[in-house]
């Protein structure tokens, strides 16, 4: 039976699965949050491809470290010992623990909170959107917020939270092939870059692999994600952790993929928000459709944010009551009458399980489709070297 685990239970869930994995899954505590609680890596595989991958940035994407906790699952299960012969896996199953801790106190089990904010429920220990944090484009006017207050905040300085100075260092040692985070929100995957509206270097072979992910997966209930350059199929956002990792730590590919879609909300995100097909295609600059696979938008990020308007009453808030929540797992459909969280997780069994197995699939499917890539360079590069060996013989 689905059920959603407590950001506690989570990290105990990581002990359990580390002691009854058929392979070694390491993990390690990186540094300590905000809010005290650890910021852990899982590892598995070992594999001379590198795939780093980082789930619940935003801590009311709930449902993204319950993909993660599958995936670990499935890698442990013993029925993907190639794939660990090809890739050592690096994963942050909880990337903001504060902001989930925060959306599981909603819940109302074990501290009676249940009035958070939706916006906070997005942010870190000291209210800072993680994924406007990261230093690359940090201060865009546009594509981000300096007050404190938005949604969107960026913080006081790039890189300034514990979090992106983890992931910083962490893509560091690992040097990813391929770096993926998991947000819910919307149905899409994304390749660079997210702050403007052009391609990165790559990006035609970037999209090439999110095809096969498209074409390749099983989607719960038939609903294949759009994909394409974040910047055009989707609204602007600056210093975020995929542009970052991209353009300091040059993996082969770094994506963002959003995996799910409030299908209530699906149809009239629009005329809620104001924005017209016409104001979006707008902002397309001439001759950036080439990469614009999909015709579909991701809706702009307000909708939910407005569900809950009480960011002024947060600071009243006693922050040690977050870390104190008790509840380990719940029902999905224990959620419903939240409507910031239905807005970001699915609050029926059906649906958190076929997401959970279609997006376990699609990181499967990313990873296998990196190992073709890498193989195929090496391949082309030892038909080169043969050539070479060729003519001086000849
Ligand atoms: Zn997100």
């Amino acid at each position: 039976m689905a059920v959603y685990h407590s950001t506690k239970a989570l990290l105990e869930g990581l002990v359990a699965l580390a002691a009854s994995c058929s392979s070694t899954l390491e993990l390690k505590t990186l540094n300590t949050t905000n809010d005290g609680w650890p910021l852990r890596s899982a590892s598995i595989g070992s594999g001379p491809t590198k795939v780093l991958l980082s789930f619940g940035i935003h801590g009311r994407e709930y449902m993204t470290s319950e993909i993660a906790m599958s995936f670990l699952t499935r890698l442990c299960s013993g029925d993907e010992h190639k794939l660990l012969n090809d890739v050592t896996f690096t994963t942050i199953p909880i990337f903001n623990p504060d902001g989930r801790a925060r959306t599981d106190a909603a819940l109302g089990l074990g501290t009676g909170i249940r009035d958070q904010s939706c916006g906070d429920r997005r942010k870190n220990g000291k209210f800072v959107d993680l994924n406007r944090n990261f230093d690359w484009d940090w201060d865009d006017l546009v594509a981000s917020s300096g007050d404190a207050l938005s949604t969107s905040y960026r913080g006081p300085a790039p890189n300034s939270e514990i979090e992106s100075q983890t992931l910083d260092a962490l893509a560091g040692a690992v040097k990813p092939d391929m770096y993926i985070d998991i947000h819910t929100g919307t149905l899409a995957m994304y390749s660079p870059w997210n702050h403007n509206s052009s391609g990165a270097p790559n990006t035609d072979e970037a999209i090439a692999l999110l095809n096969k992910v498209a074409t390749g997966t099983s989607w719960h209930r038939d609903q294949r994600p759009k994909f394409g350059v974040g910047g055009i199929v989707s609204y602007l956002a600056s210093g975020t952790a995929a542009d970052f990792v991209f353009a300091k730590h040059h993996p082969r590919y770094a994506f963002i993929f959003e995996t799910y879609l409030e299908a209530a909300n699906a149809g009239n995100t629009e005329s809620r928000m104001g924005i017209s097909s016409a104001d979006l295609t707008q902002k397309l600059p001439r001759g950036a459709m080439a990469h614009r696979v999909a015709a579909n938008r991701r809706p702009p990020p307000r909708a939910a944010d407005s569900l809950q308007p009480q960011e002024l009453r947060r600071l009243a808030l006693q922050r040690s009551t977050f870390a104190n929540a008790t509840v380990s797992s719940s029902k999905p459909s224990e959620w419903v009458g939240d409507s910031c969280f239905e807005y970001f997780s699915p609050t029926d069994d059906e649906g958190l399980e076929g997401l959970v197995r279609a997006w376990t699939s699609a990181l499967l499917l990313a990873s296998r489709t990196l190992v073709v890539d890498m193989a195929r360079d090496a391949s082309q590069a030892g038909g080169t070297s043969v050539g070479q060996g060729l003519r001086r013989a000849v």
